[in-house]
């Protein structure tokens, strides 16, 4: 059942104003299905919505907009009586899936605590935080092919997981709906507490042979610290991917700004911090009308209330350009522009 001219400043995270032409949510596959069958006598594009935590919309969308609600957590063991398969609907909210797993004592997805959005979501940016990406621990997904409306399953290779990338963002965009997700986790397994802050926060905490749930309140004690909660001020986490360049490009920048921080990517690569070049390029704090970069974490864009997503484009194009102008270095949008 489709609503007309439906507003979708509750659906996504910059809580931005727009209304959609039509709007519809699922809770199962074969309600999908018929929905897709209804919407092809609508000659309108479809545009798929889980949290709205990585879009910036822009305008009306003149579209069929499908809300993804397909819940339900499943555990199968494996013939390793350590590791299991763990499937979760697409419209599962990501931090309760990983809460889910974390109380019950499975491992691999801990570091992602409290990532906002839907876990159909997280494979199309191959989501990850504190030295984690799911494409450490994903096994499958399953995924409605729209022309066909048949269900087809991607193993990882399928996906073609990146830095903040996967086959869904490239090559297949708008072609598939996600509509569930496996990992293999495991009962018993190394923690990852490499991240310099986690350790920190450890310590803080008085923790020094920390449990699966004890890195889990880490990490969500250390975001909570430095990212601001949508529901509080409109944002939608990171606005860039941090730059990969060339080592030649980090050697040069690394002369010229001492306290450049970089990374290892491989023998020729390196990846910058995007935050730094937008500090550094003076832009912290920075306001434009009704939106800005964030005062404590300059990787984030805020709208501090009634702000459009042109207004926060255009703030997000005046970042680009002037840290390109600054450094050299092209800032590419983590968030969909839509
Ligand atoms: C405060 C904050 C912190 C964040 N921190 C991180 C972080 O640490 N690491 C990180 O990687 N990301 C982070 N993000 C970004 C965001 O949370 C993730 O990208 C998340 O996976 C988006 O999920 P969503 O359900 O909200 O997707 P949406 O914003 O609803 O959709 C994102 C894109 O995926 C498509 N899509 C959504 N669901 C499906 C589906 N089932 N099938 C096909 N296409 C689909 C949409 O069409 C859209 O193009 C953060 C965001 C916020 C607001």
């Amino acid at each position: 059942m489709f609503t007309a001219n439906y507003d979708l400043k509750k659906h996504n995270t910059f809580g931005v104003s727009v209304k959609a032409r039509w709007f519809a949510a699922f809770g199962s596959t074969e309600t999908l299905k018929n929905l897709l069958s209804e919407a092809k006598s609508i000659p309108l594009p479809l545009f798929i919505l889980g949290g709205g935590s990585n879009i910036l919309l822009t305008k009306n969308l003149d579209a069929v907009v499908l809300k993804n609600e397909i819940k339900g957590i499943t555990v199968e063991p494996t013939d390793d009586p350590n590791s299991f398969l763990v499937t979760a609907g697409a419209g599962e909210i990501w931090h309760s899936f990983v809460q889910f797993c974390v109380e019950n004592g499975l491992h691999g997805i801990e570091n992602l605590s409290l990532i906002p959005g839907s876990v159909g979501a997280a494979p199309m940016q191959n989501i990850g935080a504190y030295g984690v990406e799911i494409k450490d621990t994903f096994y499958s997904l399953k995924a409605l092919n729209i022309s066909s409306l048949s269900e087809e399953v991607f193993s990882a290779d399928d996906c073609k997981f990146g830095y903040r990338e996967s086959v869904f963002k490239r090559a297949l965009k708008g072609k598939y709906i996600i509509t569930s997700v496996t990992f293999l986790l495991k009962k018993q397994a190394e923690l990852s507490l490499h991240y310099g802050s986690i350790k920190d926060e450890l310590a803080n905490l008085g923790i020094e042979n920390p449990s699966l749930k004890e890195v889990s309140q880490a990490i969500i004690n250390i975001r909570n610290s430095k990212l601001p909660n949508p529901a509080e001020l409109g944002n939608s986490g990171s606005f860039f991917k941090n730059p990969v360049v060339s080592a030649q490009k980090r050697n040069q920048l690394l002369a010229e700004y001492p306290n450049l921080v970089s990374y290892q990517v491989n023998e020729s690569e390196y990846k910058l911090a995007a935050g730094w070049l937008i500090e550094q390029s003076g832009l912290k704090g920075y306001t434009a009308g009704n939106c800005g970069v964030h005062k404590k974490q300059a990787l984030v864009l805020v709208n501090y209330g009634g702000a459009t997503g042109n207004e926060i484009l255009q703030l997000s194009n005046l970042v680009q350009n002037t840290v390109k102008e600054k450094f050299g270095v092209e800032l590419e949008k983590e968030v969909n522009i839509i």
